[in-house]
């Protein structure tokens, strides 16, 4: 399959298109979000299958990830955005003192106007269909740019949405680097985009050039913090496993059982083994392990004619280990050794601030109700406990990083609150004009004669 890339001569008419048709107010009534959003809704409903396959061909994701950790999860935040959306939408109108009274003193929720939503390739259709459900909600038109990595993805989007999505207002941009640098020369009034931060400081610096406002949904290094009274098989997942020795040793001895489980005994064979996206990511993952000086004491054993990576665990690897320095985004995960939570604490405050820690402890006080808590002693876009993933499928909890690992958060209202502008909006009766007339000179001393 080969992506058709958008020309990059075509793509600052069609910013300026969607910009005209901004400017015509088109997206605001609320009566036409809502239609949207239920076509939005329909082109999952009746293609579930082709996009089930375009994820299989991409990533090899089986079907029920597919549905329960993409789909699913869209289909759920357009339902919450249509429910919910007379009252996001719904001017406030605030509280104000004696002074003002007869003033009318309301915020109107506005939306920013055209903004840019730029996708990675890991979850090809839910990262980049999330934030454009809070787009269309908020009212502005958009321009979608997704991963040209995830090719088969790209193409079933780009060939669905003028089905079921008004061209005047959101449309599909496909390219790489040099269409995406295209993109970012034309002005947009939001940018929300999730990827490396490599790349997301590039975006970072041309949003500056037209003060944009952005949203960066980075990565980074997130730990698993596995105190020895954790349940070991429940710790699937995250970037690196940081624990004592002897929960090293637990956690070695659990995975082969818990592979087999998942897996059967030829994982390679499994329907349900997804595949390295590229051969590129496949030679840096095996980079990666190549310098490790930590054992591999689990998988390793991969096969670059059919893409796949196994499941790999490395123990006892130093905090500046090579598999230590940058983001793995494969199934390789690196255990690194402390001597107690202290020194784990420690380790983790002297990285950058990562997306989601993973504390896995049956022990209250480990997490929260002590001196060393892990909540207290450590930062990161999120807390995720005794568990992996799910807190992204939670709309009304804020998801996003710090620092390092992006700058915004997002899902449900919040990404209503992210496309959109409070406007404040002060309405002055004219009989003020007469009793406020001691603003205006001469300021005579009787004016101030209260
Ligand atoms: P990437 O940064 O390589 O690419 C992301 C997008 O940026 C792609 O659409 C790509 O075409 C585009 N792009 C490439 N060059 C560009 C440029 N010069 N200007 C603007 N855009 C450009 O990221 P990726 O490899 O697709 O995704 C992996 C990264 O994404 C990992 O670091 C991972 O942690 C991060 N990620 C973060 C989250 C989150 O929710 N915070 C979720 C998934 C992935």
């Amino acid at each position: 399959m080969k992506l058709n890339y958008t020309s990059t001569e075509e793509v600052p008419q069609i910013v300026e298109d969607l910009r005209k048709s901004f400017f015509s107010n088109l997206t605001k009534p609320l009566s036409y979000r809502k239609n949207q959003l239920k076509q939005l809704y329909n082109l999952f409903d009746d293609n579930e299958q082709e996009l089930c396959d375009a994820l299989q061909k991409d990533l090899r994701r089986p079907r029920s990830e597919a549905v329960l950790g993409e789909i699913s999860i869209i289909k759920q935040e357009i339902y919450d955005s249509i429910k919910n959306l007379d009252t996001w939408a719904k001017p406030e109108f605030v509280k104000v003192g004696i002074a003002h009274k007869l003033n009318r003193c309301q915020i109107r929720k506005e939306p920013v106007g055209n903004v840019l939503i730029i996708g990675p390739w890991n979850f090809p259709i839910l990262l980049l269909l999330l934030p454009f459900v809070g787009a269309i909600s908020a009212g502005c038109t958009a321009i979608l740019k997704p991963s040209e990595i995830a090719e088969n993805c790209a193409t079933v989007i780009t060939e669905l949405f003028p089905k079921y999505l008004d061209q005047n207002s959101y449309r599909i941009v496909n390219g790489d680097a040099k269409v995406a640098t295209t993109l970012l020369e034309n002005r947009f009034d939001h940018i929300f985009y999730t990827g490396s931060g490599k790349i997301g400081k590039i975006v970072m610096e041309t949003a500056a050039k037209h003060l944009t406002p952005i949203t960066l949904e980075l990565g980074g290094k997130s730990p698993a913090i596995v105190a020895n009274d954790a349940d070991i098989p429940a710790c699937i997942a995250p970037d690196y496993v940081i624990c004592e020795k002897s929960v090293q040793e637990a956690f070695v001895k659990e995975v082969p059982r818990i592979v087999e489980e998942l897996y059967g005994p030829d994982p390679q064979n499994s329907p349900d083994s997804s595949r390295i996206i590229s051969q590129r990511h496949f030679d840096r993952l095996t980079d990666l392990l190549d310098k490790t000086e930590g054992k591999v004491v689990y998988g390793g054993d991969k096969d670059k004619n059919d893409l796949f990576f196994p499941a790999t665990v490395v123990s006892d690897v130093p905090k500046y280990d090579s598999l230590m320095q940058e983001e793995l985004f494969g199934p390789i995960l690196p255990i690194v050794v402390v001597e107690n939570l202290d020194e784990a604490l420690e380790f983790i405050r002297s990285k950058d601030i990562p997306l989601v820690i993973y504390p896995f402890s049956n022990n209250e006080k480990t997490i929260e109700n002590s001196r060393l808590n892990l909540l207290d002693n450590t930062r990161s876009g999120g807390v995720l406990i005794n568990d992996c993933f799910m807190h992204f499928t939670v709309s009304t909890l804020p998801f996003g990083g710090q620092g390092h690992s992006g700058i915004g958060k997002y899902r449900g209202k919040r990404t209503f609150d992210t496309f959109s502008h409070e406007r404040s909006v002060m309405t002055s009766p004219y009989i003020l004009e007469r009793l406020l007339e001691v603003r205006y000179p001469p300021y005579t001393e009787k004016k101030f004669n209260f």
